[in-house]
């Protein structure tokens, strides 16, 4: 209501403008036939005519009005250069602040909550460069005053910054105008105030600031390199660390591209996802999951089947091991040092460390020591499981993501009783795996709720899942030590003011995972760290030459970000020279394997929520889909969030079978621009778990149908019947 009201006297105050013909006012013929009369006033009352210039002014430029160069003329003709300059000055910068502030009420909101998304770079751009691009586009008269207020408005930058930017960079352009209406007389048209050369030399001024700022980057980047001598010739083109997907990645790229690339790799080819990460807890969920059908066997009318009698079997850790060692064998080769010796790359085995920004010295594993001389490096080397420091901890002992296969391959049987520390995604999948396959899992939440990061509904769904798998979740309980009594071992956690003892044979600890930052030279090269590697969008540390991807760079912890950020890391490498590419991070989807799972891209609703974007929410239930219903697995939902009024998708969460599969359909149409309505308007086949996507998408277009047009198609559909007074 207020911005109506605000929007209706702006509206008055303009249409007042026309309607009385100001605009003739304010035209140089009529500055100079009203001169005498004007100077008259002047003589007359100094004070109080150049108050009221001012105040005139200020309404001219706050209201966008046009007339705002002939006052400009005239305050030179009337006050004088330095007098005309001041008034102008602080008259034109309150005007334009007012028009910001003003358009920024009426518009900045909307346009933040319903593009912020979209916005995000430029945004990003504004705040960090914002007083640059404004001060560049006052100095430059070519550029229109009053859409320069408005499209600033629209951009999260300060309004005092916008103030004293303004000023500043109108000065020039108020002085040239307001000089010139000191010679009011000679003037005959306001073009040939601003001559070519005067406009080329604001132009410069303008870009001034720009190229100032390009070369105090350059010499900066440059000083990082003061006191390494760099050598004349190198070994390679890169030298990458550590061989999980980043590294893979990157140095195929580089392979491929025809480089020399070494690969240097301490443990195990493949890093964490195939060896202790991603490959071997799928195939662990694999088998729990055939566990709980097992069990389930009767809901599917497969009852008093021989052999499958054991439904509380204590399951063969050992076989169930065996079956994942062999699985992560038979994915080894595409991660091979082989393979990517015929794809190209050096492999060396051994430990890597950066001497200088130009050096890697390698400690083999052969016991030699090998040092390359490299125009690039790429630092990818990965995170390890953090381990909460916990009085008693060492003591009782603890398994993480590292060891946990290791100690699982040599147990007869599943462990008996398990803590697991943490509700994150690695967490949830871990509990739910051991619950199925029998052990009693207790598994502790410092926070109010586990996958904190999806939204309420869905944290609220995996919790009843695995409640159902046997498994007790603790939330709001703080891990506070670990405590052993003979052979009795336990971890007391704290809830509400109150302790809790729990008692285990297993403590898994899955509170995150940290980037590995130490003993390989980052140190030693001062190389900015904070949680991970500290890079610019281009991946650069703060040596130009040497980049980080992967879990070691953030911020993003999974292997398709890590292949992602190698693609750039590697181009950007070997082809920075020429031209760079920052890393984008806009549509990154990721997965828990829970069963159901949950799968999301782009915004859920709490993130929405928090960067107050203003976003409409369809939610399909899962329960409804006949694919579903016929594998008796009818749970879960899709959630799409969609920018009102549109149909374009701010971000998707699904929970259900499949759900990382189903996801797939979301990622490409969020990342190719395609609409809910393109969606709904593809064939999907049934009875498929695809069709959610569709189904939800159907519910998104019915929702958003005119439902202005229905009295009207009810109409014609009666005239088309010949029943013309009928509804
Ligand atoms: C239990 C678990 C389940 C997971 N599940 C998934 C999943 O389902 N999906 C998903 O996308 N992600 C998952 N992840 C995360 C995924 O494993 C990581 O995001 C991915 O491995 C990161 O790859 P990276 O190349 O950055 O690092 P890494 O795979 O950790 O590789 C880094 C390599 O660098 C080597 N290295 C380190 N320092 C040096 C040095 N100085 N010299 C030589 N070599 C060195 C290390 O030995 C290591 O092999 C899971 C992780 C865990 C722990």
């Amino acid at each position: 209501m207020k911005k109506i009201a605000v929007l209706m006297i702006l509206a008055l105050c303009v249409v007042a403008f026309f309607v009385f013909d100001l605009a003739s006012l304010l035209t140089l013929e009529q500055l100079k036939a009203s001169m005498s009369r004007f100077s008259q006033w002047r003589d007359a009352n100094p004070i109080l005519v150049s108050a009221a210039f001012f105040v005139l002014y200020v309404a001219v430029t706050a209201l966008s009005l046009p007339g705002a160069a002939v006052m400009t003329l005239a305050a030179g003709a009337l006050f004088g250069l330095l007098w005309g300059v001041i008034l102008v000055s602080f008259a034109s910068s309150l005007g334009a602040t007012l028009a910001f502030l003003v358009a920024r009420y009426l518009l900045g909101d909307s346009v933040q909550k319903k593009f912020g998304d979209r916005l995000k770079t430029i945004n990003d751009g504004v705040t960090k460069d914002g007083a640059f691009y404004l001060f560049t586009l006052r100095l430059v008269p070519i550029f229109p005053f009053f859409l320069i207020n408005l499209l600033m408005a629209l951009t999260p930058i300060r309004s005092t910054t916008f103030y004293w930017v303004s000023q500043v960079g109108m000065l020039a352009g108020t002085a040239v105008f307001v000089n010139a209406g000191t010679q009011l007389a000679k003037l005959d048209s306001l073009v040939g105030i601003l001559s070519p050369a005067l406009l080329l030399s604001f132009v410069l001024l303008g870009v001034f600031p720009w190229v100032a700022k390009t070369v105090i980057s350059v010499i900066k980047r440059k000083r990082v390199y003061a006191g390494y001598s760099k050598p004349k010739r190198f070994d390679r083109n890169m030298v990458v660390i550590g061989a999980g997907a980043g590294g893979l990645v990157t140095s195929y790229i580089a392979a491929v591209v025809g480089a020399k690339v070494t690969l240097v790799e301490a443990h195990k080819m493949g890093g964490d996802c195939l060896n202790t990460g991603c490959v071997p807890s799928k195939a662990l969920i694999k088998s729990a999951k055939v566990a709980k059908l097992m069990r389930s066997a009767e809901n599917y009318g497969l009852e008093n089947l021989s052999g499958l009698e054991n439904h509380s079997a204590q399951f063969s850790m050992a076989k169930i091991m065996a079956r994942v060692n062999e699985v992560i064998k038979t994915i080894e080769p595409h991660d091979s040092i082989e393979r990517y010796t015929n794809l190209g790359v050096e492999v060396i085995e051994g430990y890597a460390k950066i001497i200088d920004p130009w050096t890697v010295e390698i400690a083999r594993n052969d016991g030699q020591t090998q040092t390359l001389t490299t125009r690039s490096i790429v630092l990818a080397t990965g995170a390890e499981p953090v381990v909460p420091p916990l009085p008693g901890i060492e003591e009782v002992g603890y398994l993480t993501s590292d060891n946990l296969w290791q100690t699982l391959s040599s147990l007869p049987t599943v462990p008996k009783r398990l803590v697991v520390l943490g509700g994150g995604p690695i967490g949830c999948e871990l509990t739910q795996s051991f619950a199925r396959l029998g052990s009693q899992v207790t598994q502790v939440e410092m926070g109010d709720r586990i996958m904190a990061r999806e939204d309420g509904d869905v944290s609220d769904f995996v919790k009843a899942r695995l409640e159902a798998d046997g498994v007790t979740v603790l939330t709001g309980h703080k891990a506070l030590r670990c405590e052993i009594n003979g052979d009795e071992k336990s971890i007391i956690v704290e809830h509400q003011g109150q302790e809790v003892r729990i008692s285990f044979d297993y403590l898994l600890c899955a509170v995150g995972r940290k980037a590995r930052l130490t003993g390989y030279g980052l140190e030693d090269l001062a190389i900015p760290v904070d949680r991970t590697i500290t890079t610019n969008e281009y991946l650069e540390t703060l040596y130009p030459n040497i980049f980080a991807a992967g879990d070691v760079a953030g911020p993003y912890q999974f292997t398709h970000t890590a292949s992602h950020q190698a693609w750039y890391a590697a181009v950007n490498a070997l082809f920075g020279n020429v031209k760079k590419f920052k890393a984008d991070y806009r549509v990154i989807p990721w997965t828990t394997f829970t069963e159901p799972e949950v799968a999301r891209v782009g915004l859920n609703e709490q993130e929405a929520i928090a960067a107050g974007t203003d976003y409409d929410v369809t939610v399909y239930g899962i329960d409804d889909l006949d694919r579903a219903i016929a594998e008796s697995e009818a749970a879960g939902f899709v959630k799409l969030l969609t920018v009102p009024g549109s149909d374009k998708i701010l971000g998707v969460t699904i929970v259900g079978e499949h759900a990382g599969e189903l996801l797939a359909e979301y990622v490409l149409a969020m990342k190719h621009g395609l609409g809910v309505n393109k969606v709904f308007s593809t064939i999907h086949t049934y009875p498929t778990w695809s069709e959610a996507n569709k189904f939800v998408a159907g519910q998104w277009k019915q929702a958003s149908a005119p439902t202005h047009l229905q009295p009207w198609l009810k109409k014609y559909h009666a005239w088309r019947r010949g029943a013309s007074n009928e509804n």
